[in-house]
């Protein structure tokens, strides 16, 4: 119903995450009004939307303040990838930080509701499994993953100090490792590269010895999860894990991958990186009770539709 449509900003726009959701709320036929500075975000991932009447795409740097009006706001832009976000340390830190000032000094004025895309770093290498929203976490706050992890804690304080001090209606989420097509093909992440390696017939690199886990999402899933989260109970602001509790080792990825790409690939074994998180895995119990929500879709059928993906890019 016309009545039901919004202005709704998307940071980080153009990203892997971000193009997904702009497709999901343009086809609801909301205005969307999709900001990005194009660090790893590519015209390509939002080119089939930059003709629609309710799209609108803006390059700003979140760093620089920007007066807009919008209903509801996802702030997603933040590189996510460890090579990406060690890349500028110091810029990734300022894009959470003074992003996250800049969107809800905006949201402040104009009213809006404010959705954060937290991660599970905020958890550092836990030492609780699963995790819950009530665990503080076990982060190296000067370590080559601070400025990630110590930059999203941080953009959580402000999330928080903005509903408390100045009645901002806020959403905070803990994403969990999400994989699909549009993931950036060179950006280190750990789905993307054992599929590039392997279509490529090239040696599949495990760092460690592959026995850390991680427990991966598909890209629909989270996305239905952001919008229910944007759209859930007022008295509802998180944080909550969003995620996919079912969990595999790094090994059985690279194993499952060769399989299903029929790969000949050979899997060697290298060197661990700092504070690489020994296992992880969200306890999805809150978002299933107050969302409703739960991910759908197995590994497998997630990782054929991502292989399909990057074969297309691969081997057009
Ligand atoms: P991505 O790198 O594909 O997307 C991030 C987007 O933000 C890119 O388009 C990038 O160009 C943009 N951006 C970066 N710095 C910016 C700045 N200063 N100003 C404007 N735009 C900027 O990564 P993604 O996987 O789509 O992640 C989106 C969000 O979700 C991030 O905040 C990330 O921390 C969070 N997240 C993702 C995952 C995951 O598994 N994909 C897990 C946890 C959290
Ligand atoms: N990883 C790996 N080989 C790669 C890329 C990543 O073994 O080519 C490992 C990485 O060390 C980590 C896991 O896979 O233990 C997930 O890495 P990713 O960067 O995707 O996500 P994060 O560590 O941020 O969860």
């Amino acid at each position: 119903m016309i009545h039901d449509l919004k202005r709704i900003l998307i940071t980080g726009g153009a990203g892997f995450l971000g193009s997904h959701l702009c497709d999901r709320l343009v086809t609801e036929g909301h205005d969307i009004l999709c900001l990005d500075n194009f660090f790893t975000g590519i015209k390509r991932n939002i080119i089939h939307l930059i003709d629609k009447p309710n799209f609108e795409l803006i390059r700003h740097d979140l760093v620089q303040p920007i007066f807009l009006e919008a209903d509801e706001i996802y702030n997603l832009a933040c590189p996510a990838s460890p090579i990406h976000y060690q890349y500028n340390p110091v810029k990734t830190v300022k894009t959470s930080i003074m992003g996250s000032i800049n969107m809800l000094g905006l949201a402040k004025r104009v009213k809006a509701k404010i959705l954060q895309a937290s991660t599970s770093e905020i958890y550092g290498d836990p030492t609780v499994h699963p995790q819950k929203e009530d665990y503080w976490g076990n982060v190296n706050t000067i370590g080559l993953r601070s400025c990630y992890d110590e930059g999203k804690r941080c953009a959580e304080t402000l999330f928080f100090d903005y509903y408390r001090q100045n009645r901002v209606n806020i959403r905070v989420v803990r994403i969990f490792n999400t994989y699909g097509p549009r993931m950036h093909p060179n950006d280190g992440r750990v789905v993307s590269n054992f599929i590039v390696q392997a279509l490529k017939n090239i040696d599949i690199t495990i760092f460690g010895d592959g026995m850390q886990t991680r427990s991966f999402c598909y890209v629909d899933d989270l996305i239905d999860g952001l919008i229910c989260m944007m759209n859930g109970p007022d008295d509802f602001t998180g944080p909550v894990n969003l995620g996919n509790p079912d969990e595999h080792s790094i090994l059985e990825l690279a194993e499952t991958i060769v399989r299903l790409t029929e790969s000949k690939s050979r899997i060697i074994f290298e060197s661990l990186p700092q504070d690489d998180p020994r296992q992880r895995q969200p306890d999805i119990s809150l978002a299933m009770e107050r969302l409703n929500w739960n991910p759908k879709l197995n590994l497998e059928e997630g990782l054929k539709r991502t292989i399909k993906y990057f074969r297309a890019l691969l081997f057009p």
